[in-house]
């Protein structure tokens, strides 16, 4: 079944005079669950388009759908608890807090709710351990690897057990060999947890390992 729908939705920026079209009537469905690349050159609209998905910002026109609910339909004082029971989201360059360890930065993604410490700890081993640093707790980022720095990012984005996870470039800052072990743990999560992942990529290795590959040119859908 469609977890996410995507119906014409049109977005475009004002610079000065210029009017730019960072998206111009795009529709697509994903299904559940699965991994999926939206592909293009800088400038395509991918970060439009997965700024729209968590609705950090709203298409112009069109509207999209997660889980069968109106992502405008969302009251504003309703948003943070959306994002954290639906979404996750993994960055390019980590955004990692680094005065805080691996726990505590996965720990930060359940402050929203008002569970006892012992139960936030616990919960964010456990999702430290699931993507492979177990071993690595009270590191900071600036002691990990950019690898292992990116793992730390996907488990505070899986603390909550998001039913899809948004990744903007996530193998962008990584060597090739570190970028493929990613990879692997991405593919693997999305079998063993049924997350679906939407990945904005030029990284020809997620192309090969995504379901399916969306390919958006100057904000089409080609
Ligand atoms: P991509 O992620 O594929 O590089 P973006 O979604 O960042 O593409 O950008 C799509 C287009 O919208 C580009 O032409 C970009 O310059 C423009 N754009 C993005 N954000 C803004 C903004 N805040 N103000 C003006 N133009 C923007
Ligand atoms: P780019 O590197 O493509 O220019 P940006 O730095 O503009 O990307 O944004 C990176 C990502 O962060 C985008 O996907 C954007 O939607 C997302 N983002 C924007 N605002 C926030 C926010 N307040 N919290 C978390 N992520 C955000």
């Amino acid at each position: 079944t469609a977890i996410l729908e995507v119906n014409a939705i049109s977005k475009h920026y004002r610079r000065g005079d210029e009017r730019i079209v960072a998206l111009a009537d795009v529709s697509f469905r994903i299904e559940q669950p699965t991994v999926t690349a939206v592909a293009g050159p800088s400038g395509s609209g991918k970060s439009t388009l997965l700024s729209m998905l968590a609705r950090f910002d709203q298409p112009d026109s069109g509207h999209i759908m997660i889980d069968g609910a109106r992502l405008d339909s969302i009251a504003e004082s309703g948003l943070d608890q959306f994002r954290n029971r639906k979404l996750g989201f993994v960055f390019q360059q980590f955004n990692l807090v680094s005065v805080l360890s691996a726990v505590e930065n996965v720990e930060l993604a359940l402050a929203p709710q008002a569970l006892p410490k012992q139960e936030r700890r616990s919960r964010a081993i456990a999702a430290l351990e699931m993507v492979g640093i177990g071993h690595r707790l009270s590191h900071k980022p600036t002691e990990l690897s950019g690898g292992q720095q990116q793992r730390v990012a996907i488990a505070r984005a899986l603390v909550n057990r998001p039913r899809f996870v948004i990744a903007d470039e996530p193998t962008g800052s990584l060597d090739s060999k570190t970028a493929h072990e990613l990879l692997d743990l991405i593919g693997r999560l999305n079998q063993q947890m049924d997350t679906t992942f939407i990945i904005a990529t030029h990284d020809v290795k997620v192309m090969q390992m995504a379901h399916r590959v969306i390919r958006l040119e100057d904000g089409r859908l080609i």
